[in-house]
């Protein structure tokens, strides 16, 4: 993490309510790094995520920095964050079910539209490259799509506001290993388009993998962090996440 960070997060807080959520003293993201944060169901991953996006449910309050680029952005709503580059995939897809693929990537992609069909052409193709499958697929009502299609969707919806820092809340959630799998590859090739990642993920393993640099979150406080591949080979880290094998 050499270069000055796309995204840097300092002494962020949330709590819902009364109840303190979350506490990372520190989060950065190089541009175009995939940086992973890993964590148990609960340990706060999509409260960290919400924050950054500025996308919280209405009971929670976030404090601290958000600095993106060269702004700092804690100010700013949900929509200025989306068109200024930040883009995130949440949890539950959120795709609209009775449109088609094609129409939902348009939608993902509307700001660009207005600046002439051409632009969203072409971000298009990007995303039919991409993902292939989307493009067979084009037609389909995203409802009818099996899930791992509908996490590509999910993701190419999000890659057609060209992103500079893509935020994914769980990609591997409720797939097979082997769509999970597939899955990963495509987040490691969306290293050569130059955005800049932020994975959460509980399946460690695989996201270890394929990032360069983690944090592990417990209980709402990062606990641990570095390279990824030191991770990987962290006693703690296998002990608590890697299981054996
Ligand atoms: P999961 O993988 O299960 O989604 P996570 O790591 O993403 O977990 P969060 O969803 O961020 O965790 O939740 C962190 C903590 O905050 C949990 O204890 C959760 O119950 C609590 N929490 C989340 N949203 C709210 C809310 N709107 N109001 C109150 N508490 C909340």
């Amino acid at each position: 993490q050499r270069q000055p960070p796309v995204l840097a997060v300092t002494d962020l807080t949330v709590r819902y309510g009364k109840v303190h959520a979350l506490t990372v003293p520190e989060l950065k993201v190089a541009p175009g790094a995939i940086v992973t944060v890993i964590g148990a169901n609960g340990a706060g991953k999509s409260t960290m995520l919400n924050a950054i996006m500025g996308s919280l449910p209405r009971n929670g309050r976030a404090s601290g920095s958000v600095r993106y680029q060269n702004d700092q952005i804690e100010h700013w709503g949900v929509e200025h964050r989306v068109a200024q580059g930040l883009a995130l995939v949440p949890e539950k897809r959120e795709l609209f079910g009775s449109m088609s693929v094609e129409d939902n990537l348009l939608l993902g992609g509307f700001r660009r539209y207005r600046a002439g069909e051409r632009q969203w052409r072409d971000s298009m193709d990007e995303v039919f490259t991409l993902f292939p499958r989307l493009k067979e697929r084009r037609q389909q009502m995203a409802g009818t799509l099996s899930g791992g299609e509908r996490q590509m969707l999910a993701v190419g919806r999000a890659l057609m506001s060209k992103p500079s820092v893509l935020m994914l809340d769980e990609p591997s959630l409720g797939l097979a290993p082997r769509i999970v799998r597939e899955i990963f590859h495509i987040i490691a090739g969306l290293r050569a388009t130059g955005v800049a990642t932020l994975l959460v993920e509980q399946n460690a393993r695989a996201a270890l993998q394929v990032a360069d640099y983690g944090y592990v979150l417990e209980a709402g406080a990062v606990s641990l962090e570095g390279p990824a591949h030191e991770l990987r080979d962290n006693p703690a880290v296998i002990e608590s996440y890697l299981g054996l094998g």
